[in-house]
Parts: structure tokens; C-alpha cells; sequence
């Protein structure tokens, strides 16, 4: 599935075109893999409206891959043929920055993104890196892996930086693929954390309390108690000027995002000292997911027995799963089998 130019979906609803392209070549330590599964993230929404737009088009998008490996460039030692394997955001770094030498390759300046600066998973063939390529744990089908790979290791990596502490509360704003992942982790992990959910949906409201949230309101409702951290996931402003209300004094809110769109910046002329950001809150990012989370994430998830809930589309159905994304239809993960 080829993104031939940037738009926006209401634009142009189908962005996406079904088409032949050469098959890639693995060259150095370079492995081919034959696609059979790629997770449908928002990024790519970000992708093809160009808030982070591909570095060349046409280019096929897709960082959450999972395949068997059909060939090995003449370098390629670290895995077998026939191996089962998953990439994921990050598809090179430098390897040589403070950032990369630290393990936050996510942060460094010249890394490539799989599916925007390169080819990524909306194929059936990709060529990837070795040394970014990883072995994927038993007991998941394809489909169930490809969410972890980003979904659920940046899930991962915003609780860590959430720092939240059993007996605490949790928010969560914002409830699809990365957020139903972090609600079943703090089951796990932090059995006493009460978990509050604020979405847009009905749909993701039940899906959350099912899943063991205390509580679920819309984005704009206050929560009944205040929350010592909040992991928002969503594409929008009003979200966070919302959840800095709802915070503990020394309370967190960590924005998983990689852009936000403008529609309702507005909102931020409202920001309060007061109200939003007094007594000790903080506000941060995360940049995505560097390789250790990545791998940390699939062994809590092997471990966990965690089961991803997926919806499975066609591949030559990317643009419908893209729609739907986009209108927060969500329960659970989409993923695109080949
Ligand atoms: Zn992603
Ligand atoms: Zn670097």
C-alpha cells in the first residue's frame, strides 16, 4: 500500500494505493522478511497529513511488523532463515551520539523512522537492519504480536516515565492501542493502582471498564478523586489542559504523541497557572521507544500472557483502518494481515 502524496483524510479518504512495487534486496547485515502481520498506528495518520511527513514518496508506511525472515544480506549473522521476527518504530540510529551510546537512540538526531524515512510493514516484503530487528516471544499470533511492537512498548516506556507507585491513581487519557495494553500492565504490575479512564466513546468507556478501569468519563468530565499521574494518548489539546485539572499537587502527565494536531489549540489560551499548572505538576513527552523498551515490553508481555485485542483488516483494506482510526472506532488494536 503506497502513500503517493500527503493530504488530509478528509481531503482524500483513500490515501492509500494497492500496488506492485520491485521486491527489496537485503544488502550488509540487512535481513528480508515476508510481512505477515503490520500494526495500524496513529503515526501514520500523522504520516499521511504530513505533520511528520515521509523524507521521499511514495514510500509504504507501517512500523509494527511482524514476519518470518527470507533472506540475509552477506553481514547478517544475528538471525536464521525461516526465523520470526518483528520491527518496530526506530529503523536505524547513529550509534555514536550521547543519546545513542546512553540506549536513547529514540533521541537521537539522525535516526530513521521505519515507515516514513524508509520502507516499513504495509507490504508483503521489508528489508530491515539486524541489529533493529527483534526475536518475538511464543504463545502470540502475528496479528497479537505486531500491536507490542509499538502500541504496547510505548505504553511500556510511558508508564516508566509516568512514575507511577502502587497504591497510587492512574489516568489514562484517551483509550486505544497503547492504552488498553498500559490498563492490563498495571494490572500486573501494580495490582493496587486504581486506573480512570477518559475517552471520547461509549464503546472505549465499556471497553475500559471490562478491562478493570474503576472509572471512565468523557475527555472533558473532572474525575471523582485526583490522580498522582496521567498518560494521555490522544491527538488533541483539550485532553491535557483537562487532565493537568485532575492531577495530584506533584502530579505528571505524560504526552504520548508524536505531534498534536491544531484543531482545538485554542484551548491552551485557557491554561491556568492556577488551576492547570501550580503546586508541583509536571508535563512530559515521550519520544517514542528506544530498543531496551522494546525488548523489556515483549518479556513483560510473554511473561504477563498479555493478549492484545485486535481487529484484523485485509491489506488492501490499510485505508479503511486508517478511516476508522481517525474517527476513534477503536476496541483494542488494528492490525493488517497480508
Ligand atoms: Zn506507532
Ligand atoms: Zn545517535
Amino acid at each position: 500500500m503506497l502513500l503517493e502524496k500527503i493530504g488530509t483524510l478528509q481531503e482524500n479518504s483513500e490515501p492509500l494505493r494497492f500496488s506492485e512495487i520491485d521486491d527489496p534486496l537485503p544488502v550488509e547485515n540487512e535481513i528480508l522478511i515476508r510481512v505477515s502481520a503490520c500494526g495500524v498506528c496513529h503515526t501514520e495518520l500523522d504520516e499521511i497529513e504530513g505533520r511528520t511527513a515521509p523524507a521521499c514518496l511514495p514510500i509504504v508506511l507501517g512500523h509494527q511488523v511482524v514476519g518470518t525472515i527470507v533472506a540475509l544480506g552477506k553481514n547478517a549473522r544475528r538471525f536464521r532463515l525461516g526465523e520470526r521476527v518483528g520491527v518496530a518504530w526506530i529503523f536505524a540510529a547513529c550509534g555514536l551520539c550521547k543519546f545513542c551510546k546512553a540506549g536513547n537512540e529514540n533521541l537521537c538526531t539522525e535516526f530513521k523512522a521505519t515507515g516514513r524515512d524508509v520502507n516499513g510493514g504495509y507490504a508483503e516484503l521489508m528489508t530491515a537492519h539486524q541489529d533493529f530487528v527483534y526475536s518475538l516471544p511464543e504463545g502470540f499470533t502475528d496479528a497479537e504480536a505486531a500491536p507490542l511492537l509499538c502500541a504496547g512498548a510505548i505504553g511500556y516506556r510511558s508508564l516508566r516515565l509516568s512514575g507511577i507507585a502502587d497504591g497510587q491513581n492512574l489516568g489514562l487519557t484517551g483509550f486505544g492501542a497503547s492504552a488498553h495494553l498500559v490498563l492490563k500492565m498495571v494490572r500486573h504490575r501494580y495490582p493496587r493502582v486504581k486506573v480512570f479512564v477518559f475517552a471520547r466513546s461509549e464503546r472505549e468507556r465499556e471497553f475500559a471498564k471490562e478491562l478493570g478501569a474503576v472509572w471512565a468519563g468523557d475527555t472533558t468530565t473532572a474525575s471523582p478523586q485526583k490522580l498522582d499521574a496521567i498518560i494521555d494518548t490522544t491527538p488533541a489539546w483539550t485532553p491535557i489542559v483537562e487532565a493537568l485539572k485532575n492531577l495530584e499537587p506533584g502530579g505528571r502527565l505524560i504526552i504520548n504523541a508524536i505531534r498534536k494536531e491544531e484543531r482545538d489549540k485554542d484551548v491552551l489560551v485557557g491554561l491556568s497557572y492556577p488551576t492547570h499548572l501550580w503546586l508541583e505538576k509536571e508535563i512530559k513527552s515521550v519520544a517514542n521507544v528506544a530498543r531496551a523498551d522494546v525488548s523489556g515490553f515483549l518479556r513483560l508481555a510473554a511473561e504477563m500472557r498479555i493478549k492484545p485485542e485486535v481487529e484484523e483488516y485485509p491489506l488492501n483494506d490499510a485505508n479503511r483502518a486508517l478511516l476508522e482510526l481517525k474517527a476513534a472506532k477503536i476496541r483494542g488494536a488494528k492490525v493488517l494481515r497480508m
